[in-house]
């Protein structure tokens, strides 16, 4: 009976109605609205985490750069124990080849003939005298 004609409704009904079309449209923009609230909130998620692994692998070379740091103090000690034999090797050569004098007998001083470079200062080749015969090697 009732639904055979819309027009048949009483007033109430109709105004009912109304309010509730305007109520289902105004729903349907909020759920507009939060659907592009949800899309705004996924590109913002995307980005923390893309900034989030670049800060990750940022922090991973400052992490590696301290194991180098370590390993260089070995090959120092050994330099350290290398150069007092090396200095020995040079006090055996200090030997005059003309009277056999050695040690502090033989004297390294500058020939002055012999420039090896101007820059930055002056710099002249080492001869060795010897202080027993003046024999200059
Ligand atoms: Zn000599």
């Amino acid at each position: 009976m009732m639904y055979n004609n819309l027009d048949d409704l009483p007033q109430e009904y109709d105004e009912e109605l109304n309010q509730l079309e305007t109520q289902i449209s105004e729903l349907f923009e909020l759920l507009e609205k939060s659907e592009i609230q949800i899309s705004l909130l996924k590109d913002e998620n995307f980005e923390l985490k893309a900034q989030i692994q670049k800060l990750q692998q940022q922090s991973k070379p400052v992490q590696f750069k301290t194991p180098p740091v370590e390993t260089i103090k070995v090959p120092k000690e050994d330099v350290v124990t290398v150069s007092p034999s090396d200095t020995n090797i040079r006090q055996n050569k200090r030997k005059c080849p003309n009277c056999g004098a050695t040690g502090f007998s033989i004297k390294e001083v500058d020939d002055k003939t012999r420039i090896i470079t101007y820059v930055p200062r002056r710099i002249y080749m080492k001869k060795k005298v010897c202080t027993k015969c003046r024999f200059e090697f």
